[in-house]
């Protein structure tokens, strides 16, 4: 056992990307809580791992294959719950990094679920409607031996949404020969989905960053914000910030950046990003607006700074440039270690993914508990509850961040790693 442990360790000691450093992590908070060392190997060791390879016929009548992966981190507090995402830079690693994170979301907000991660590595950007349906069939076709509404419950990510949620959805009832609506959350409205879905993940980042500013006995009104990414999270972290009081001074998508030092009009900006499909906003020409880099957003004088496109933006190379007092995680794993580590220097509060982000699988929760009671909920009551759940979650975090001296980050994963493995222990697991 010791040489296995040894072994183990070498492995890791090269690692490098989002999995060594969620890893890391993890180990850290082990060594903070003197846990067992077995214990921590449970949450360093994803539950199972399915690769797949999606095929299929393209346009040009050739046959096309992408590496696919569903990863189950843990299911110690509930079915595996988590997102699949799209995109060229999809890795085992980084699923099983998202898997874990996804774990540790759900317990940090509390709600009865473990963690999992799908993706597959593809540009969908270059893929024609059918093409799109078909991987995404083949996928889903492919991923349903180990999902299920009491199993691994999936929904969308980035690149990914519920139009894609709703093929994937009919491809396995197809295989299984029953509807199944639990079985992803993210899907339309009219086929079960959720009011709120859509808005949730957006809105939960503003529920988190007010109150988190009112815990240091300030308002949200007249602070100003930078948002990096103008997808659906980054919309509505956006929406949502502006409607309580702040400023949104500064936006940004793939092709760069606008800042406006009076605040955005965010409606014009909404117009603009629907008035043709893969609207950019470098091609938005409002007076009130001018055009920024990216590197110049991340270092905007601004108060809250919502990263809210990718991973790795804020590392070791731009993390002294950051001139927001907050920074809010929109996006799943947005600041390195290293990032992390100066921000923490400077005294930048970073409120950590795995709470700011996570309204929108609270939200994909309660679509879940309303599909299996077969009822439906208005938006003021999703709203309202969402509020609830990321108002005490938020109170927890920073609550557990006063008393023990740490940062929100270590807080958010001391507090959930604690309730994982209250569960484990109660379970008996490895009796
Ligand atoms: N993809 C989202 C996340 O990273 C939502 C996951 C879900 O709703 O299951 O939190």
């Amino acid at each position: 056992m010791g040489a296995d442990n040894k072994l183990a360790a070498s492995t890791t000691a090269n690692e490098t990307g989002m999995w060594a450093e969620t890893k890391d992590r993890i180990r850290q908070i082990g060594k903070t809580l003197k846990l067992d060392e077995g214990v921590v190997d449970v949450l360093l060791k994803p539950e199972r791992e399915m690769t797949v390879r999606v095929t299929i016929t393209g346009d040009d009548g050739k046959l096309h294959s992408y590496e696919g992966y569903r990863v189950q981190h843990s299911s110690v507090r509930g079915p595996y719950k988590g997102g699949i995402r799209y995109h060229p830079s999809v890795t085992i690693d980084e699923t099983r990094a998202l898997a874990a994170l996804m774990s540790l979301k759900c317990a940090t907000v509390n709600i009865p679920y473990g963690g999992a991660k799908g993706g597959l590595q593809c540009d969908p950007s270059k893929w024609s409607k059918r093409e799109l349906q078909s991987a995404t069939r083949e996928y889903a076709t492919l991923i349903a031996p180990i999902i299920g509404p009491m199993r691994d419950i999936p929904a969308p990510d980035v690149n990914t949404n519920s139009q894609i949620i709703a093929w994937m959805g009919d491809a396995v009832s197809t295989v299984s020969g029953n509807p199944s609506p639990a079985t992803f959350t993210g899907k339309p409205i009219a086929l079960w989905g959720s009011v709120g879905r859509d808005a949730a993940t957006g809105n939960g980042v503003a529920v988190a960053t007010q109150r988190y500013v009112e815990m240091q006995g300030k308002s949200l009104q007249g602070m100003t914000a930078a948002v990096q990414g103008f997808g659906k999270v980054g919309l509505y972290s956006a929406l949502g910030l502006a409607e309580r009081g702040a400023k949104i001074m500064v936006v940004s998508d793939v092709s760069g950046g606008l800042i406006c030092k009076d605040g955005f009009d965010l409606q014009r900006l909404c117009d603009h990003a629907r008035s043709q499909p893969g609207a950019l906003l470098c091609d938005y020409h409002g007076s009130e607006a001018a055009h920024i880099s990216n590197e110049e957003l991340l270092a905007a004088d601004v108060d809250i700074l919502v990263p809210a496109a990718m991973e790795d933006q804020i590392t070791g190379a731009n993390a002294g440039q950051v001139r927001a007092k907050i920074v809010s995680e929109g996006a799943n794993g947005p600041v390195s270690t290293e990032g992390d580590r100066i921000l923490e220097q400077r005294g930048i509060a970073v409120i950590p993914d795995i709470l700011a982000n996570s309204g929108g699988v609270v939200v994909s929760y309660f679509e879940w508990v309303q599909n299996l009671q077969g009822m439906f909920w208005d938006g003021d009551e999703v709203n309202a509850r969402l509020d609830t759940v990321m108002t005490r979650a938020t109170k927890d975090i920073v609550t557990y961040a006063q008393a023990n001296g740490v940062s929100l980050r270590s807080a958010a994963f001391a507090v959930s790693v604690n309730r994982i493995v209250e569960a484990l222990l109660l379970r008996g697991t490895g009796h």
